[in-house]
């Protein structure tokens, strides 16, 4: 197993607790669509000003490249209902196993918060990462020369 270490971060007193986001990622776990990989995966962010988190699955397809993650699928639900500034975000994959995002994921991630917390299952415990630290360098466009 990947040691966390160089990755962990601190998680904010006024934040709600690391250990209900992980809780949301599992629920949302339950409704993943892996019937070719067998690894659901759930993820739930964290926004603030908001109660409730938003939720995503992993969704695979029979063409297997059109497979999507769990992480992107709760970005995308944030997105649509009006919110583009997460401030963390849990992954639940097999339980007690740190669950880390993949490539796309993390360059997903990284356009709404470079800085973006991390939430994984450390051995049924919350253990908290730094998107910053796993994905120092993201490729984001310079928004002052976006259209
Ligand atoms: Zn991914």
């Amino acid at each position: 197993m990947i040691s966390l270490s160089p990755f962990r971060a601190s998680w904010p007193g006024d934040y709600p607790p690391a250990a209900r986001l992980l809780d949301a990622a599992k629920m949302a776990r339950e409704k993943a669509y892996a019937p070719y990989s067998g690894f659901s995966v759930g993820a739930a962010l964290l926004v603030r000003g908001r109660p409730e988190f938003f939720t995503g699955c992993n969704v695979e397809n029979s063409s297997y490249g059109l497979s999507f993650c769990a992480e992107r699928s709760a970005a995308v639900a944030m997105v649509a209902a009006g919110k583009t500034h997460p401030l963390a975000v849990a992954i639940a994959g097999q339980d007690g196993v740190p669950c880390l995002p993949c490539g796309a994921c993390r360059q997903f991630l990284a356009e709404f918060n470079p800085e973006l917390l991390l939430v994984l299952d450390e051995g049924g415990t919350p253990a908290v990462v730094s998107l910053a630290a796993l994905f120092p360098a993201p490729f984001l466009l310079n928004r002052e020369n976006r259209p």
